[in-house]
């Protein structure tokens, strides 16, 4: 049998967690070089960090054949449409819910981008047009449903992180790929677990986590409901500032639940943000993606998402209505960390009564106003308004999208009688560092972290 080489270039998501961008060729039967692309996101942190979007691609998009996008959050697909206005002509494949939450999440960016442009005196990164050429070129493909590019056959596995996502199987020359993408945190509230992967030669993986394990990860319902209760028994509002695409979702049917059960109050509930209000739609819609316990809610009695007195408040005028409403209540907004969006209005007219309460849910980045609020400050400024923090400040850790290190390590466990090395990517470098060690360490096996920009050759 002729040699294969596949030639692996780790352009973006490597020594970060951000920017996922993998570029894979290998020789068709003609002799030809054929190039795919697995993820064109995003990189999202610090303004120096952000420029690198900027940055011409280190490839000729004209000459890639094909993108496979993983998931739909922006740090996998949020420079697809550069990509398209730089010159690709390829077609681009995910999971139906991927495609239609990326079509949301893409249309909802550029505004983000242009404004950011313009701070930093830029172009804008790409136009509405550029999003609506891309999803001319994107196409359905379906979990488990093969599909061959030129020397490559290709399988989608759900990887449990939103809904739709997928890991990458990349079979060339009788050798198997795996590109993980973001892993979640199984079992999710309302997805599938991640399929179980026991036969590949070759892992790309992320490791946000790394280095740290979930530790409030069972009590993390416990908790949410303890919170609900405290604060509806003060007559106090809940702010919960959340992400548009997962965690709105998760934590909705989790509430829910509670009140099917009667475990709450029957307090008002507010999605307060257009976008997970659209996604929140496509959840619906795609109901066969969700696990077994939410796929029952969603066919029986009046459907998931659905309970008495939850509000959708999609225009303006329905979210500044909130404010009227008895102060017994729930809202949900994004942003998740504070940096954007409605979530900024209430924060300003609920942060300075201590009957009301702030619940963190996930990560606060590094200089966002909700790390600046979870670090204790007493005022903050919201709209050049001054306001003094008398709200209770809670934190619910468990809610992560991600596996913990010791479950990124169980899921290398399950293929280690075939893989060969194991690369990891997608984290902070000492967060890759640690698991990269305890893959030697605890599983014997060949795994390093490579450097961004790295080009590495397989050959058998
Ligand atoms: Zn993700």
């Amino acid at each position: 049998m002729a040699q294969t080489s596949v030639i692996i270039k780790f352009v973006g998501g490597t020594e970060q967690v951000t920017g996922s961008n993998f570029l894979l060729s290998s020789r068709d039967e003609t002799g030809k070089d054929y190039q795919i692309l697995i993820d064109c996101g995003l990189v999202q942190g610090t303004r120096k960090e952000e420029d690198q979007n900027w940055q011409p691609f280190p490839f000729n998009p004209a000459e890639v054949k094909a993108l496979i996008v993983t998931h739909a959050h922006l740090d996998h697909i949020g420079r697809v449409p550069k990509l398209v206005k730089d010159g690709f002509r390829g077609t681009i494949y995910s999971t139906p819910p991927t495609k239609e939450i990326s079509e949301l999440s893409l249309h909802d960016s550029v505004g983000l981008l242009d404004r950011e442009a313009a701070k930093g005196n830029k172009e804008p990164l790409y136009e509405s047009s550029d999003v609506e050429t891309a999803f001319s070129r994107w196409q359905n493909l379906n979990y488990h449903e093969p599909l061959t590019l030129g020397p490559f056959q290709i399988v989608l596995r759900n990887a449990g992180h939103i809904l739709g996502s997928a890991m990458v199987e990349v079979t060339v020359g009788g050798r198997k790929i795996v590109l993980t993408g973001d892993l979640g945190n199984s079992p999710s509230p309302i997805l599938p677990d991640t399929e179980k992967i026991t036969d590949a030669d070759y892992l790309i993986m992320e490791s946000v986590y790394g280095d740290r394990n979930h530790e409030e990860r069972n009590r993390r319902k416990e908790k949410l409901e303890d919170v609900i209760e405290e604060t509806m028994h003060r007559n106090g509002t809940l702010l919960i500032p959340t992400f548009s695409i997962e965690r709105t979702q998760e934590i909705l049917f989790e509430i829910e639940q509670m009140v099917e059960q009667s475990r709450i109050p029957l307090v008002p509930v507010f999605v307060d943000s257009p976008l997970a209000i659209k996604v929140t739609a496509v959840y619906k819609k795609y109901k066969d993606y969700l696990n077994t316990a939410a796929m029952k809610e969603a066919h029986d009695g009046d459907g998931i998402f659905r309970f008495p007195n939850l509000h959708f408040t999609l225009s303006t005028e329905e979210s500044k209505a909130i404010h009227d409403a008895n102060p017994r209540k729930i809202i949900m907004a994004g942003s998740g960390m504070s940096t954007g969006g409605r979530i900024l209005h209430h924060e300003k007219d609920y942060l300075s009564n201590p009957k009301n309460t702030l619940l963190l849910i996930g990560y606060q980045g590094v200089g966002t106003l909700g790390r600046v609020i979870q670090d204790g400050a007493k005022t903050i400024k919201i709209f050049g308004e001054e306001i003094t923090v008398r709200a209770n400040l809670a934190k619910v850790s468990g809610y992560s999208g991600h596996k913990d290190s010791d479950h990124l390590l169980d899921f290398v466990h399950q293929t280690a009688d075939t893989v060969k090395q194991v690369f990891v990517v997608m984290g902070e470098p000492k967060s890759s560092l640690f698991l990269v060690q305890r893959i030697r360490d605890y599983l014997g096996l060949n795994a390093r972290a490579p450097q961004a920009g790295e080009t590495v050759e397989l050959r058998w």
